[in-house]
């Protein structure tokens, strides 16, 4: 059983099942909607309840040939699903999880040049000390 939640509290669902490892999305209309790449898992339709289905705002997805829609908080705008409805599962973003530590990230998909720049040189535990800082005496 797994928790989450957006930010304020309004969306809140619980998952019965089993979810997927983490795809990052790094499609323009991820990063549109959501301010930068989207960490996603997934999970079986009829394990994920919504507590409340009216505190989410469905819109169409810009770019989709799955006729998929992004479920967002209508208070705090938090974009947590992303259903293409004749799929099985629904997706979810990662970090609504209460708990996401044990899922890892399985791939990165639509990554363009800049986001495969930046994969090739990632550092899991913030800035290294490698980094040349200028500002940094
Ligand atoms: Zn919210
Ligand atoms: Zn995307």
């Amino acid at each position: 059983m797994r928790d989450g939640a957006c930010r304020c509290g309004a969306v809140l669902y619980s998952i019965d099942g089993p979810v997927r490892d983490l795809i990052v999305c790094h499609c323009g209309a991820c990063v549109e909607a959501t301010g930068g790449p989207w960490a996603a898992s997934a999970v079986a339709r009829e394990d994920l309840t919504v507590v409340d289905e009216a505190t989410l705002r469905w819109d169409r997805a810009a770019v989709s040939e799955h006729d998929a829609r992004r479920g967002s908080c209508r208070s705090c705008g938090v974009v947590v699903f992303w259903d293409a409805p004749a799929r099985p599962t629904v997706s979810f973003a990662a970090a609504t999880l209460v708990d996401a530590s044990d899922l890892e990230v399985a791939g990165e998909i639509w990554v363009g040049e800049t986001a495969a720049r930046s994969a090739a040189t990632a550092h899991p535990a913030g800035l290294p000390a490698s980094v040349v800082v200028p500002w940094r005496g």
